[in-house]
């Protein structure tokens, strides 16, 4: 490792645990560190403990000859990235927290706000799956549905901070019951935890989405039949993404993109199949993994900067 030089410190603050890295310009980890959010000791200490992990990453790259330039912190709901404040969260609490400025006025350095989806998709359609397209949207399917859509580098927040809520289209009306409280949003019917959920009220024996998909692939019925109205949920949501965005590339994240090709093939042809005039997007699976919250939150570091 080389000595000396430029790093941001970049946390991406999730419901359970913290992901916090020292990261160079050129978007290389020089040190990470997991952390957990402890969110069940209410919104004042999470915001507490941020700031004290982001002040010791500042001083562990002093301690190491490198020069911290800004700091850029990554948080889940609803973010109000111009104003920097952490406007809503459901498992963090925050209810109008002035994240950015409380960050500066701590460490003395430029920082960001971000929300946690959109700067995992702005790390993916600059450095992972989507850097060779300028148009990409990233959808995060995990225990919720939601995405990012990144043109030229930049993700757009919409203008209450709310973009990328593809979890709650409407595409069964007749469906299950969202966490938002209307029926037949995608999310209720295809997140990884509708589908496990789904599958053990079929079966009557509990399994995950990840089990569904394993067991789908070898070729037991009712798992296979719980996957494919997943699947044709999430395509029947990525087909309004692309009538909105009309996108090069589309980047599927979080967890249930590890089913990999069980997942993406079938999607992709679920996608064809609804597609008209609309010319179909590159559907590829997420490069960065869990990783790209953190190296998302270190490019809105890095653009304080620009
Ligand atoms: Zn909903």
């Amino acid at each position: 490792m080389t000595s000396g030089g430029e790093v941001v410190v970049a946390l991406d603050v999730g419901g359970t645990g913290m992901k916090c890295a020292l990261v160079r310009p050129d978007g290389t980890v020089v040190h990470a560190e997991r952390h957990a959010t402890g969110a069940a000791r209410g919104p004042e200490s999470v915001v507490g403990t941020i700031l004290d992990v982001a002040e010791g990453l500042a001083g562990k790259a002093r301690a190491d000859g490198l020069t911290p330039l800004a700091c850029g912190i990554a948080v889940p709901g609803v973010v109000d990235e111009a104003r920097g404040v952490a406007v809503w969260s459901a498992n963090v609490g925050f209810r109008d927290v002035p994240l950015r400025e409380l960050a500066e006025a701590r460490l003395g350095l430029p920082a960001a706000l971000g929300h946690d989806v959109r700067v995992g998709g702005l790390a993916e359609a600059r450095l992972g799956a989507g850097r060779d397209a300028r148009h990409v949207l990233f959808v995060a399917i995990g225990t919720g549905i939601a995405a990012a859509h990144v043109v030229d580098g930049s993700a757009a927040t919409g203008a209450h901070g709310a973009a990328g809520e593809i979890g709650h289209i409407l595409v069964r009306p007749d469906g299950p019951r969202c966490g938002c409280g209307r029926p037949g949003c995608l999310e209720a019917m295809a997140s990884a935890s509708a589908i496990g959920r789904r599958y053990t009220e079929l079966a009557g024996t509990s399994a995950t989405a990840a089990e569904v998909a394993g067991r789908a692939a070898a070729g037991e019925e009712l798992a296979g039949r719980v996957w494919r109205e997943a699947v044709e949920a999430l395509a029947d949501g990525l087909a309004t993404g692309q009538a909105l965005f009309d996108v090069d590339t589309m980047v599927i994240g979080g967890g249930l993109a590890q089913a990999g090709p069980g997942l993406l093939d079938p999607l992709r042809a679920a996608l064809r199949e609804r597609l008209t005039f609309h010319r179909e997007p590159r559907l590829v699976a997420a490069a960065l993994g869990d990783e790209a919250g953190c190296l998302g939150a270190a490019l809105l570091a890095l653009d304080t900067r620009s």
